[in-house]
């Protein structure tokens, strides 16, 4: 059987929440539940000139991979709607070797 997933490369994640409103609009979710959320890390600093200060995506059990739109061939919504490319969907076997090993990254596979 086939498995999808979502590979999370939050690097450039700027918290912007855009993912978050478009998985409520899509799923017709109310304020406070989503498919998605952002987890801040920080700020705090670490030595030197280093801070950490990230926000990380992570899903929660309404997603469900936006089965109604991808059924009509389009992206999931918090997909599509991520303007700095953090979130990528395809075949789990696809996304896996895109794994670089570099950390904040994360292969995301709903029940
Ligand atoms: S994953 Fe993309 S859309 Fe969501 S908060 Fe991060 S940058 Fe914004
Ligand atoms: S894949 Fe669809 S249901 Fe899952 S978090 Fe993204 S927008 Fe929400």
């Amino acid at each position: 059987m086939e498995r999808f997933g979502i590979l999370v490369d939050y690097e450039w994640c700027s918290g912007c929440l855009s993912c978050v409103v478009a998985c409520q609009m899509e799923n017709d979710l109310p304020a406070g539940r989503s498919g998605v959320t952002i987890n801040e890390i920080g700020p705090w600093k670490i030595e030197g000139q280093r801070w950490q200060h990230d926000f990380q995506p992570a899903f929660t059990s309404e997603c469900n991979l936006c089965a109604a739109r991808r059924a009509k061939g389009k992206l999931p919504s918090c997909v599509q709607h991520c303007q700095a490319a953090v979130l990528d969907f395809g075949k789990v076997e696809d996304l896996v070797p895109k794994l670089s090993g570099k950390g904040r990254q994360s292969l995301i596979v709903p029940c």
